[in-house]
């Protein structure tokens, strides 16, 4: 990697700490002066809002949220801040929750909280995302990069073992992917690798007791590494692929993004020795793909996207759609053929490695 990069560094205020949610929260209302307060969680998420928000005047609890961002939601949720003349948007859940809390700041300008309670990072990124019918649409403004983020690992407590591991591998694979993105330099690069470390600590930890606090401590910190690496060296393969399959075929987030990443470090490796070998120690072994495999492994993680809906006949139609979205940047070129071959092996829950010995196509 050459020396000679330009790093965009987001600026955020993050208050890390277990147990001292509520009291961060009502903090920083204060320093931002907010007065009429909208507080966005999902039902299934309520008892830990109003927990967080407890010392916080809410003049808005709004609960309406859909995986993807809905447009029809965003419109509704849009309204119902200008109607209830909204100075600050709070967002307590996952992905989804803050994805909404962000497309109402795309057109408001309100600033936002946000407290995440998943490792999908949307938090630490200016990145937001909309859906239409079939089609997801993303897009990059700083308007949508919360002010502040507010990590309390009990808040995640509750988050079952199986959504922890996949939301967590999601994490690492914003931290791979990286590697090899459009914006990649030596300080995207660096936090990638550190995030790996910490997921690759905290998440056998989660798997072994789901209440261990030093665990879900450290998978939160391997979020926040993981979003704030992604945000500065873009979308690379990995997501353009990821994508496509929750875009077009509805695939669940986390679970996804966990299925894939074995495939697309696979494909790559044989021309990223660079990347590989940052990754691999970041694993602590000699070979990226046996680092995560054995990871993978530890926690059971999800093996093959047809367990979740995804079925061999989409392929070449989800290929047409993937093809033209790969940056330049990637390492290894992709074609028709390897990347259905990658789909037909994510698809099954083939052994990765037939990916890196097969090259006939690069
Ligand atoms: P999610 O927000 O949809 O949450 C998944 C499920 O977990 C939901 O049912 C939710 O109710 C539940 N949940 C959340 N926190 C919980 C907790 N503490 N205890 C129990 N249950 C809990 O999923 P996600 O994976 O967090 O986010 C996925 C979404 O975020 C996708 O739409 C994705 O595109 C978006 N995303 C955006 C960015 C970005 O930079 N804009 C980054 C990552 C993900």
């Amino acid at each position: 990697m050459s020396l000679e990069f330009t790093h965009v560094t987001l600026g955020q205020r993050v208050l890390f700490g277990s147990g001292r949610a509520a009291e961060h929260l009502a903090s920083e209302v204060a320093r931002l002066g907010a007065r009429r307060v909208m507080v966005i969680a999902s039902i299934a998420e309520t008892r830990i809002a109003e927990n967080v928000a407890r010392h916080v005047e809410v003049t808005l609890h709004y609960s309406d949220i859909s995986a993807h961002v809905p447009v029809e939601k965003a419109e509704k949720a849009r309204a119902a801040a200008t109607n209830h003349d909204i100075d600050l948007l709070v967002s307590v859940g996952g992905g989804s929750t803050t994805g909404l809390a962000k497309a109402i700041a795309l057109t408001s300008a309100l600033p936002i909280i946000a407290i995440p309670t998943t490792y999908a990072g949307s938090e630490a990124t200016n990145v937001w995302g909309l859906t239409e019918g079939a089609r997801k649409t993303t897009g990059v403004d700083d308007l949508v990069l919360p002010a502040t983020v507010i990590y309390d690992a009990s808040l995640t407590l509750s988050l079952p073992v199986g959504l922890s591991i996949a939301s967590g591998l999601n994490g690492i694979a914003h931290c791979i992917d990286s590697m090899w993105a459009p914006r990649v330099d030596p300080i995207n690069a660096a936090l990638g690798a550190e995030g790996i470390r910490a997921f690759s600590r905290g998440l056998p930890l989660i798997k072994q007791d789901p209440s261990d606090l030093e665990g879900r401590e450290m998978a939160l910190y391997g979020a926040y590494l993981s979003a704030v690496a992604f945000a500065s060296a873009g979308s690379g393969l990995h997501h353009k692929i990821c994508h496509v399959l929750g875009g077009t075929w509805d695939m669940p987030h986390a679970e996804t993004h966990a299925t894939v990443l074995p495939y697309v470090l696979a494909f790559n490796a044989p021309e990223a020795p660079e990347a590989v070998a940052r990754i691999a120690s970041a694993f602590g072994t000699n070979d990226a793909g046996e680092g995560l495999r054995l990871l993978r492994e530890t926690l059971d993680a999800p093996r093959a996207l047809q367990d979740f809906g995804f079925k061999a006949e989409y392929i070449p139609e989800t290929v047409e759609i993937i093809l033209p979205a790969i940056p330049e940047s990637n390492p290894r070129k992709a074609t028709r053929g390897n990347l259905a071959a990658l789909l037909a092996a994510a698809c099954a829950g083939d052994d990765p490695r037939i990916l890196s010995d097969d090259r006939s196509e690069t």
